[in-house]
């Protein structure tokens, strides 16, 4: 692949000069958790992968509880800063209200490209509400999946749906971002 910051580096010597030499970038990829109320409410689950947000919708939202396999329903690629979008989509797709549910860095335990491709993604949460081992795996091919905690010190029993309604970002409820 050509690499479009050769000038950039040519003008450069890093062993004389401080600035970024393209490294990777220091941010962290995201992941958030937007709570949905369309026709039926649910959760988008979304990690960066890439330049774009790939999209879960889960019906029944994340469960703390290793046992708990919770259907995931791939979905169109989301642009990256539609991880800040909290508000009402008054009509047409997706009309209704949407919530940062949570919101955090993701830590990718395998590669997660490749992990698209075969289907099983490893990764490592770090929102306010879901942290630790989490993965993805591909049922038969298909859109489905199946998002599920893995055991470790932060699974549990606690139904943190019920427990932490509100926004991440905003702390607002529901009712309130549908007042506007
Ligand atoms: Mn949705």
């Amino acid at each position: 692949m050509e690499d479009s910051l050769k000038e950039y580096k040519e003008k450069r010597n890093p062993k004389k000069t401080p600035e970024p030499m393209g490294g990777k970038s220091s941010r962290k990829p995201i992941f958030v958790v937007q709570k949905h109320d369309a026709s039926h409410l649910h959760y988008d689950f979304r990690l960066e992968i890439g330049n774009v947000l790939k999209s879960w919708a889960v019906p029944k939202g994340p469960s703390l509880n290793p046992k708990d396999r919770r259907l995931a329903v791939m979905t169109e690629d989301h642009p990256l800063d539609y991880a800040n979008f909290e508000g009402v989509i008054t009509e047409g797709y997706g009309a209704g209200t949407v919530m940062i549910w949570d919101k955090g860095s993701v830590v990718a335990e395998e590669p997660m490209e490749e992990g698209l491709k075969k289907g099983k993604l490893s990764f490592k949460l770090n929102g306010k509400k879901l942290k630790g081992g989490w993965s993805l795996i591909q049922m038969r091919g298909g859109r489905n999946w199946l998002l599920a905690k893995r055991g470790d010190e932060y699974a549990s029993n606690r139904d943190i749906l019920a427990e932490e309604p509100n926004s991440a970002v905003s702390g607002k409820s529901m009712e309130k971002i549908a007042s506007g």
